[in-house]
């Protein structure tokens, strides 16, 4: 059965999510308000739980030539950069966030799929499948995915819980060239060093020879929510002026620096409401400690697809079986992210210590517990 569905939204759930359902035959458009495909000059890393799925659905191959393949992540200290623990890593990739997307819609646009730039969404009615645009038109679809990040409009649906709030965490995040950070140690590691009330990562990323960084501190104060708003250098620096000086020289040389605050949010009871199916942030936003939200995204839109290419006669098969294993699964990791930013920050030096051993003897059974979900071992448990 050929179905008309309708997307919200064009970020990396909205588009991947568009991709495989067009490639079963759907008809699908994709409506996205603002004017083009942009991301935010950032760094993302992909781990083995997405990348495989990506690869089974023959999206991985196209992209290796923006890809960076860490083979090892390094928790260290914030002074001096000893290595408290460290794990090999299998099958994970980094790029710039503004390539992934660029690959996505490419692929999306190839397809010969609908992508409506300008066209913001502000209605949905969950028993008929109609949306209504900022615009005043109404469009009718079998099937609507939210796919419309952590101020989705579902909120309007039944989803009451939908309500972001600061979350406690300021971010920092920058670009700098390799060429420009002789010392840095591991460059072509996933490198992420833990300090008191604060925590730094920083990975490569693409082909130009980049370090992406994230400097996350615990803050009572709220800031406003976006990736666009550019901070003081100087003001970054004298934040974390006791750290590692090569962490310092990793900031001092980066041309723009941007901070924002993390938002959170209630985690849901369901995902699935008659014809409106809720997808990536705005199914599950996450603290980003465990760098997992697009991962999660990534494998809703695969479970969604293969479902419905496995029982295309039966909707309410796909809708429970959809939401019975992403609400297991992704509920686990908005609160294991949660956790982990605890974790991260913990400041008082005995409790450190007790933290690092425990780093130690616990990193190859998180990580591997985290990358090793085979979502298509767990649809064939359904
Ligand atoms: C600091 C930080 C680092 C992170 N690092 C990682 C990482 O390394 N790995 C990882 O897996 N995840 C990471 N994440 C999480 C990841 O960025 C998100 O989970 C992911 O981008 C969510 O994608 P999305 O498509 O669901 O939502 P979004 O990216 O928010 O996209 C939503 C889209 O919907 C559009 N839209 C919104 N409302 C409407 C409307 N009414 N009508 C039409 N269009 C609309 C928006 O314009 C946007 O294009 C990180 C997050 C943060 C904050």
């Amino acid at each position: 059965m050929k179905l008309k569905i309708a997307i919200v939204g064009a970020g990396i759930s909205g588009l991947t999510a568009g991709i495989l359902l067009k490639k079963l035959g759907h008809d699908v458009s994709i409506f996205e308000k603002s004017s083009s495909i942009s991301e935010y000059g950032a760094g993302i890393n992909l781990s083995r739980n997405a990348t495989i799925l990506l690869e089974r659905s023959g999206l991985l191959e196209g992209l290796k030539d923006i890809s960076q393949y860490p083979s090892r992540s390094i928790i260290r200290n914030y002074k001096g950069s000893k290595e408290i623990a460290s794990k090999d890593l299998k099958g994970l990739i980094t790029c710039d966030r503004r390539e992934l997307v660029k690959f996505l819609s490419n692929t999306f646009i190839d397809q010969e799929g609908d992508l409506h730039l300008s066209n913001e969404v502000y209605e949905v009615n969950a028993s008929t499948g109609e949306l209504s645009f900022k615009n005043k038109k109404k469009e009718k679809a079998d099937l609507v995915l939210a796919c419309d990040g952590i101020k989705s409009l579902a909120k309007v649906n039944n989803f009451k819980e939908i309500e972001a709030k600061f979350s406690g965490y300021v971010a920092w995040r920058g670009i700098v060239d390799i060429e420009n950070l002789p010392n840095l140690k591991k460059l072509k590691d996933i490198n992420i060093y833990y300090g008191p009330g604060a925590h730094v990562v920083h990975y490569p990323i693409g082909q130009k020879g980049k370090i992406n960084f994230i400097a996350i501190q615990s803050s009572p104060d709220w800031l406003g929510e976006s990736w666009r708003t550019q901070g003081k250098k100087e003001d970054l620096l004298e934040e974390f002026k006791d750290w590692d000086k090569d962490i310092l020289r990793l900031f001092s040389n980066c041309s723009k620096v941007y901070k924002w605050g993390i938002f959170d949010r209630k985690q849901l009871k369901r995902l699935v409401d008659s014809k409106l199916v809720l997808m990536g942030d705005a199914a599950h936003p996450m603290v980003p400690f465990m760098g997992q939200g697009a991962c999660m995204s990534i494998e809703d839109a695969y479970i969604f697809s293969r479902l419905l290419e496995d029982h295309p006669e039966n909707l309410n098969k796909v809708l429970d079986g959809y939401q019975k294993l992403r609400l297991k699964r992704v509920s686990w990791m908005q609160k294991r992210s949660r956790i982990q930013g605890k974790f991260n920050h913990v400041s008082n030096p005995l409790i450190a210590k007790i933290r690092n051993l425990a780093t130690r003897s616990l990193i190859s059974r998180n990580i591997e517990g985290i990358h090793s979900y085979d979502a298509d071992l767990e649809l064939s448990k359904l």
